[in-house]
């Protein structure tokens, strides 16, 4: 596709991957419902079979409407290519089965995302390969394991749910002198943040469930680097049948075309937030990487160009129920385990991103009972500092 290299974010959100008119002169992107694709002319069918000519042939493998989603994607990050799964957590594991083996070593941090960490903790253990997480804050102990030698240093930043700050570009330096893939799960900070792919890494991955459809509709994972890499996880992909829905994909797409203007608002209204919680006495600490008080903030100054709409904060009291007390006052949030989306959303680890851990497990990552998860939305923020206010003094 044509899309012009040098045109900003912004531009890219609305026009990336959809700069030609489609079928029938349509200016939407259809959504093709189609599983397979025929051919009048064999000699034409046997090209795109071989991957000569461009086309599709079955839904599993490649469909007109996924194609434009992953188009998308790969333009906002900078790559090569780009391929998609059913969901983030599809993407994540997706990647990791075809580009490791038993005996291969896999290095990483203690606060991924709780789907990946029970890949980390269970299923790859189970296939021979090797894991070890180090202490998410501490870089020296991350790159003198990386140094031991390693297939993949898989990264997160900002972690979920206590916003820490990996530097991509250090971390991606020592992956790359042991020969290791360097992978990143760009989640949280969302393109218009952050491009991991310019700070070294090799791969980036998304939940595109949560910011980049921003509108909790539809699940979506994705994956851009080099053409090499893409085509290794699409060739088991395509095997497995992990596949991007075309609906899904349509409305992701859809939900891409404001990820700019959402984003901005969001990284506004999160720092707004953060501010006021900081200084709020019903609140004991905050972690949000634009705060100065973020021991990550030097570090997310440098990579990121937004510090993103996701926030945790442990209210006055500390006690699981003292966070409950809170969550069940805020009228402007749904109570829900998804992130990332247009309305505000809160809720605590162990209904959401780590429940799938045992009480003692978050203990071991250093996840408080009593953490509220805050993902903020395009709202008002007047109206969502109010409704804090409100929830916490009720608590006070
Ligand atoms: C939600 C999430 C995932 C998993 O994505 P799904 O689409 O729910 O499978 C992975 N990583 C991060 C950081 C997430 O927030």
């Amino acid at each position: 596709m044509g899309q012009d290299k040098k045109h900003a974010m912004g531009t890219k959100a609305v026009w990336g991957g959809e700069e030609g008119l489609f079928e029938g002169n349509a200016t939407q992107v259809p959504v093709v419902h189609s599983v397979s694709f025929g051919y009048e002319d064999m000699d034409e069918w046997l090209d795109v079979a071989l991957g000569k000519r461009s086309g599709h042939i079955y839904t599993r493998n490649t469909n007109p409407t996924v194609s434009v989603f992953e188009e998308k994607v790969r333009l906002l990050e900078g790559g090569e290519a780009a391929t998609s799964a059913s969901s983030g957590m599809g993407i994540i594991s997706n990647t990791l089965f075809s580009l490791l083996k038993p005996g291969d070593r896999v290095v990483s941090v203690k606060d991924t995302y709780g789907g990946t960490n029970r890949m980390f903790s269970e299923f790859l253990p189970r296939v021979n390969v090797d894991v070890t997480l180090c202490d998410t804050t501490d870089h020296a102990a991350i790159e003198a394991e990386v140094a031991k030698g390693c297939t993949v240093l898989y990264l997160e930043t900002p972690t979920n749910p206590t916003i820490k700050i990996l530097d991509i570009e250090r971390l991606a330096k020592a992956g790359k002198a042991v020969g290791a893939v360097v992978m990143a799960d760009n989640t949280f900070a969302t393109p218009v943040n952050q491009n991991p792919l310019a700070l070294g890494a090799d791969l980036v991955l998304h939940s595109a469930t949560k910011y980049l459809g921003g509108h909790a509709d539809a699940l979506g994972g994705v994956a851009v680097g080099s053409t090499e890499l893409i085509k290794t996880i699409y060739s088991y992909r395509e095997i497995v049948g992990n596949v991007l829905e075309p609906m899904s994909a349509y409305l992701l797409l859809r939900g891409m075309k404001t990820l700019y203007l959402r984003i901005e608002r969001q990284n506004a209204n999160a720092l707004e937030i953060a501010r006021f919680l900081e200084g709020h006495p019903g609140v004991e600490k905050v972690f949000y990487p634009g705060l100065e008080s973020h021991p990550g903030h030097e570090i997310a100054r440098r990579q990121m160009r937004g510090f993103g709409g996701m926030l945790s904060f442990v209210a006055k009291g500390g006690t699981y129920e003292d966070a409950c007390r809170v969550l069940s006052g805020l009228r402007l949030a749904r109570r829900a385990a998804n992130l990332g989306a247009v309305e505000t959303i809160a809720g605590t680890p162990a209904t959401t991103s780590h429940v799938e851990c045992t009480r003692e497990e978050r203990a071991a990552m250093g996840i408080p009972e009593s953490l509220i998860r805050y993902s903020v939305g395009i709202e008002d923020v007047e109206d969502l500092k109010a409704d804090l206010d409100r929830a916490l003094r009720q608590d006070a």
